[in-house]
């Protein structure tokens, strides 16, 4: 067993790992309605339809809510992190943290943008803001 926390891909039946490595981030698409969604999922949530593909994101958003965890329930989330609801651009929603701000900066209507970070085995898409002032080196594809 790995401790590092991650998704457990058997369970989301994750198809997009590669993807996520490559700094792509991608949503599946309903090929009947043209639906776009996340998580990924084999039906379309809108129309039924069971023809899906897949469409890449820009990477752009904005905070929809968020909550601050103040206690730390695993070593791989030291407290305080920030859980949010990411609205990206396209339309679909995931659940991400908020990185690279204090997490007292954090507001609903926050423009952020993916960056793609190293877990264990895994690729997350986690969100800085827009014009974060603060940089992680272990970040990748964070750009000048
Ligand atoms: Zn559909």
């Amino acid at each position: 067993m790995n401790d590092t926390a991650r998704p457990d891909t058997k369970i989301l039946a994750d198809p997009f790992p590669d993807a996520r490595r490559q700094g792509r981030l991608l949503a599946a698409e309903c090929r009947a309605c043209g639906h776009l969604f996340l998580p990924f999922g084999p039906v379309c949530p809108r129309c039924w339809s069971i023809d899906i593909g897949q469409r890449q994101m820009s990477g752009a958003g904005e905070v929809a809510t968020f909550t601050i965890y103040r206690q730390s329930y695993h070593p791989d989330f030291p407290a305080p992190y920030v859980l949010a609801l990411i609205a990206l651009a396209e339309g679909p929603r995931l659940i991400s943290n908020v990185i690279g701000c204090a997490p007292e900066q954090v507001h609903i209507g926050m423009a952020v943008s993916v960056r793609f970070v190293p877990r264990g085995d895994q690729v997350l898409p986690l969100f800085v803001p827009v014009t974060s002032p603060a940089r992680n080196p272990e970040i990748q594809g964070d750009t000048p």
